[in-house]
């Protein structure tokens, strides 16, 4: 059993995170396990706030809504945390045409909106989830991901 530490910074997502109303993140391949535990967090600027708002449709830059600095190293801290146990973890290749499976098979983005309203995505369509993996993690062009779930 590993420990592993991840923010979270998908605005639409976070509220439904903490409350456990999702349960499921998409993150570049790092290894996880089944039994693994996660520590997810929020930022809050270093003026103290905790709100931000968005720069561009995918959540990736953000702005303090309280002093207006951009979040990045500088500027913020730790806020909200939340322990999770994982309990499956998928493995998946993404393409700009869409996810080819550990067992081979493969779906092209339209077909993902279960997989893009069990992630947050807002809305919940495949397509804006691979707009958002692409934003987020530029996971496009045969990027090994890990959809991670926990309970
Ligand atoms: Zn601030």
């Amino acid at each position: 059993m590993k420990k592993h530490v991840k923010p979270f910074t998908y605005l639409p997502k976070i509220e439904a995170v903490k409350e456990g109303k999702i349960t499921q993140t998409i993150r570049p391949e790092k290894g996880i396990s089944e039994g693994d535990s996660i520590l997810f967090h929020g930022y809050r600027c270093k003026c103290g706030a905790e709100d931000w708002e968005p720069l561009d449709d995918f959540y990736m830059k953000l702005r303090c809504k309280a002093c207006g600095k951009r979040m990045g190293y500088a500027t913020r801290k730790w806020s909200w945390r939340k322990r999770v146990t994982v309990i499956e973890v998928v493995k998946a290749t993404a393409y700009n045409w869409g996810l080819e499976f550990q067992d081979g098979s493969k779906k092209l983005w339209r077909e993902l909106d279960d997989l893009a309203k069990k992630d947050g995505i807002d809305p919940p369509k495949g397509e804006m989830l691979a707009e958002v993996l692409k934003s987020v993690y530029d996971l496009y062009r045969g990027k090994k991901i890990e959809i991670i779930r926990w309970k």
